[in-house]
């Protein structure tokens, strides 16, 4: 290991070592080998960022807003113009197909700066006049120093979707991506550099979620959180802040249905679904787990999907052709071979995948594969069709009628998205708002307009991300009521 395969903090504009002096072996799931070493953070490295990030937030909070601006456009332009290094990088730090990582990944993270560098230029003030008395006006004010903590499915996408707008509005931040995906974070500080974001307003802190997360949720100087991540985390981010009177966002799991009715147009149906299921390997919160057929169309929908997935080449991630590639770790990969032998054990059918690939190449030999797998026969209830499983398998249940259907979709604990098949626009409407979901896509799946709200209702979250919503959350509105005299 040489000391250029090293990862670095970055600390009030610096690479700076652990305090720890201690590194975690970054594994490329591909080969299940070691190619870098991240650091092994802890509390006293989130308390230098902190210093860091306070020392910098009135300057930058004073900063005009078309230059905060300018600054995050050249972020957003220095993405693109490195695209292929950083989605070789994502691609190698994930498993995820390099085809994938070009053109979901990185245009996403590039979009996120230009977006919101955008966002503040157009933002309006409120005001509420009381006749003859008063005059208020709502001032929208940076809250100082954030705290940033995403997950490793996509990890440039998520986290770039987070420093973006609380940036933007003028805040610092403290920001710690998934230990087993920090390399695009890495390279990012080097584009924040070369782009002249002053030093101070983004530190990133690397290390494991018990050492750095928590020290970030708990630390009393960060008074915002924003997090996406599994539910169970997302229940102790929520404990550590609670006390502190945080205000904290959270973007947790998802068991999200994928819903076909007969009249849907099944060719569409079919390619949007194996798309929902098997995107990113199925780990994206998004992707639609359990499948549900209207009866009538059942039989036809399960032979011709399976014909698609079983279509859908797995392979080493960097070559061009690959669909599917690795998963994330030995121990995700290890959670969705326990999931599909439950799902044998509860009954179900395995009609395409269930059993570990062989190798795609030399390369790859001890690498984390799985392949894409459907699983028929379950009954609605079971764990299979309740816990989110975060890989490549998908459930796929028959259905009587559109009521059936929506407590079948409302049965579980989770609520972040849904997709509803049909050509019956009256339909959609009275399913889209019967689901508790926090998106609803028709006749789509993953088509993201920036500036809807995005969030989850029940356990998939609690606040909404995107557009006014993020604006809005990493700002403190203050009310200035002026007496009319
Ligand atoms: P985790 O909840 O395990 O981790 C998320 C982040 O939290 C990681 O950076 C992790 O660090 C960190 N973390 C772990 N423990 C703590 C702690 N005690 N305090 C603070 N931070 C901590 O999720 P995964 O990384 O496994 O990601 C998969 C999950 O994310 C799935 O449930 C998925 O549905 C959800 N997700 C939700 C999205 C949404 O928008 N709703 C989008 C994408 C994913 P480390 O990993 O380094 O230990």
């Amino acid at each position: 290991m040489t000391e250029l395969d090293q990862i670095h903090n970055f600390i009030d504009g610096e690479f700076v070592r652990p305090g720890s002096g201690s590194y975690l072996e970054n594994i490329e799931p591909a080969t299940g080998r070691a190619y870098s070493l991240v650091p092994d953070s802890d509390s006293r490295d989130v308390e230098s960022a902190v210093t860091a990030a306070e020392i910098a937030f009135p300057s930058w909070a004073h900063t005009p807003a078309a230059d905060r601006s300018r600054i995050l456009l050249r972020i957003a332009d220095l993405i693109d113009r490195d695209l292929e290094k950083f989605a070789r990088a994502e691609s190698i730090d994930t498993g995820k197909p390099l085809s994938l990582a070009r053109s979901l990944d990185i245009p996403r993270a590039s979009s996120n700066f230009r977006f919101f560098a955008t966002a503040i230029l157009h933002t309006e003030n409120q005001a509420h006049v009381m006749d003859g008395i008063a005059f208020n006006y709502t001032l929208r004010q940076p809250r100082g120093i954030v705290g940033l903590i995403s997950p490793w499915n996509l990890p440039l996408y998520l986290l770039s979707w987070k420093i973006a707008p609380a940036i933007a509005v003028g805040n610092t931040a403290v920001a710690k991506p998934s230990e087993l995906t920090p390399m695009t974070a890495f390279l990012l500080c080097e584009i924040c550099r070369e782009a002249g974001l002053p030093k101070g307003v983004l530190n990133i802190v690397h290390g494991t979620g018990p050492n750095v997360g928590a020290a970030i949720t708990a630390h009393p100087r960060i008074g915002t959180i924003s997090f996406t991540g599994g539910t169970v985390t997302g229940r102790k981010v929520a404990e550590a802040g609670a006390s502190l009177f945080k205000k904290i966002s959270l973007e947790l799991g998802g068991k999200n249905p994928n819903i076909i009715f007969a009249d849907a147009d099944l060719d569409a149906a079919i390619a949007g679904s194996v798309r929902s299921s098997f995107a990113n390997q199925g780990q994206v919160c998004l992707c639609g787990s359990r499948v549900f057929v209207e009866r009538p169309k059942y039989d036809e929908f399960v032979r011709r999907f399976v014909e698609r997935v079983g279509q859908l080449k797995q392979g080493d991630p960097l070559e061009p052709t690959t669909d599917q590639g690795a998963i994330v770790s030995k121990t995700q990969l290890d959670k969705v071979k326990f999931y599909v032998d439950l799902a044998r054990e509860e009954g179900g059918a395995i009609a395409v995948g269930g059993i570990v690939p062989e190798p795609p190449n030399e390369r790859c030999r001890d690498g984390y594969f799985f392949p894409p797998t459907v699983i028929t026969g379950l009954p609605v209830a079971c764990r299979v069709n309740r816990e989110e499983i975060f890989g490549p398998v998908v459930t796929i249940t028959p259905f009587e009628s559109e009521e059936e259907v929506i407590r079948y979709a409302n049965d579980v604990e989770y609520g972040l998205s849904s997709s509803i098949w049909t050509l019956n626009l009256n339909r959609a409407h009275r399913v889209a708002e019967q689901i508790h979901t926090g998106t609803v896509w028709v006749n789509c799946w993953l088509v993201r307009d920036l500036r809807v709200p995005f969030g989850g209702m029940k356990q998939s979250g609690v606040g909404r991300e995107g557009g006014e919503e993020a604006l809005r959350f990493f700002t403190e509105p203050k009310n200035v009521c002026i007496a009319r005299t």
